[in-house]
């Protein structure tokens, strides 16, 4: 008897101690042999990066290594990286027959952009067009471009444009930016809700993106426009680069409720490697009082200035950045994001989203060629082969295919 009472408690020690490894667990030991393996087996994607920005101010040529920018093909491949999304980004300006036809042609032009530079580099890398396609790129050795739209404004409220970027290869929109627009409330702005979530617009172009086999795109809408869309889509959707509220109370990122809705939609949040949505910033130092000042001025006149004062502008930001240097959150920080997603809902609902050249970067892991190390880290917390997997691009792919099927399926 007092045998089986000790096996009983020994099991159930052990089973507490399976359940509690990834987060309460002595950390693992860990080898670079180790990392690499599991790394390189993963079809890794990261499902943001504002990269494109820098492609459209020429001189830039995505096969060689760029000394400041976060993402090329060079990194990509040092990093282990199959497979990146590349948004061609507008911003939100106010919506005048003018601006609405300049975001339309800016993001044709990044799009034609992103071809050319993968044309110039076709030993390196492919255009991709469909979930599969990352393992089909990867297995011949060379790295998959995915292209994304991030603002609905590029639509300008004309719902064939849907489909038009779609056939342009677009396989992601993501519905706003830091203003609202005409398809819903963005997190950011601090005018009163225009729609109060998702406008009928908004519902147009989520239901044409469902028939297309377009993915939704749910980073940078308010709240109520997420659960809106959430109702609205008929497919699983994904927050392409956002983060957890409850560790960095940022309102770009998710909340437990949003996250929960999220993984009964069978989607995934992709979580994002900018520094202020990973931890709270210290707000009483001068770089973040200077950040703020710089912030307020880019929110207010950044889109009534020229070229060349855009380019004054980022010339002066970089410099009060370099000046006053601020410690970054790192990816111990941003693998406690993982966890919480993983203890609120399980593996299957968080991935990686950057956002490198937009904003992101992190302590250890500051452009894509470090990304083993957030490999390393979730290693060394007790995560399995099959977890890191799934995290890496096996959840956003599924999400992907899905979206696929439902598109194949639905009576068009
Ligand atoms: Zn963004």
């Amino acid at each position: 008897m007092k045998n089986r009472i000790s096996f009983t408690a020994t099991l159930l020690f052990i089973i507490l101690l399976t359940v509690n490894s990834r987060s309460y667990g002595q950390p693992k030991k860990v080898t670079d042999e180790e990392v690499k393996r599991i790394h390189d087996k993963a079809i890794t994607v990261d499902t943001h990066c504002d990269t494109p920005m820098n492609m459209v101010r020429g001189n830039f040529d995505i096969g060689k290594k760029q000394s400041s920018g976060k993402v090329d093909l060079v990194k990509m491949k040092e990093g282990g990286l199959d497979a990146m999304f590349f948004a061609a980004f507008v911003g939100q300006k106010p919506r005048t027959t003018e601006n609405y036809q300049e975001a339309y042609q800016t993001v044709h032009q990044m799009i034609d952009t992103i071809y050319s530079q993968v044309e110039r580099n076709r030993q390196l890398a492919s255009i991709a067009l469909t979930a599969e396609d990352a393992s089909i790129i990867s297995k011949q050795g060379k790295r998959a471009v995915y292209i994304g739209i991030e603002n609905g404004f590029a639509l300008a409220k004309d719902i064939r444009r849907v489909e038009e970027f779609y056939n342009k290869g677009a396989r992601y929109i993501t519905l706003s930016h830091s203003y609202h627009n005409d398809i819903c409330d963005s997190s950011t702005d601090r005018a009163k809700p225009e729609h109060n979530g998702l406008s009928a617009f908004g519902r147009d172009v989520v239901g044409e993106m469902n028939r297309l086999g377009m993915i939704v795109d749910v980073s940078h809408i308010s709240d109520q426009s997420y659960f809106d869309v959430i109702k609205e889509s008929k497919a699983p959707v994904i927050a392409s680069h956002s983060s957890v509220r409850a560790l960095a109370n940022n309102d770009r990122n998710m909340t437990d409720d949003m996250i929960r809705a999220l993984a009964k939609n069978g989607g995934v949040i992709q979580i994002c490697l900018l520094s202020d949505y990973v931890k709270d910033p210290d707000t009483t130092t001068i770089r973040y009082k200077k950040d703020q000042e710089m912030r307020a001025i880019y929110n207010e006149k950044w889109s009534s200035m020229n070229e060349d004062q855009k380019a004054e502008f980022r010339k002066q930001w970089t410099e009060i950045r370099e000046k006053y240097p601020r410690a970054l959150a790192n990816v111990s920080d941003l693998v406690n994001h993982i966890d919480h997603v993983v203890k609120l809902v399980g593996i299957d609902y968080v991935g990686i989203g950057s956002d490198f050249d937009g904003g992101g970067g992190l302590s250890g892991c500051n452009d894509v060629s470090e990304f083993p190390n957030i490999t390393r880290e979730m290693l060394r917390r007790g995560y399995s082969e099959e977890d890191i997997l799934k995290v890496w691009g096996g959840n956003f792919f599924r999400v992907f295919r899905q979206v696929e099927e439902y598109a194949a399926t639905a009576h068009n």
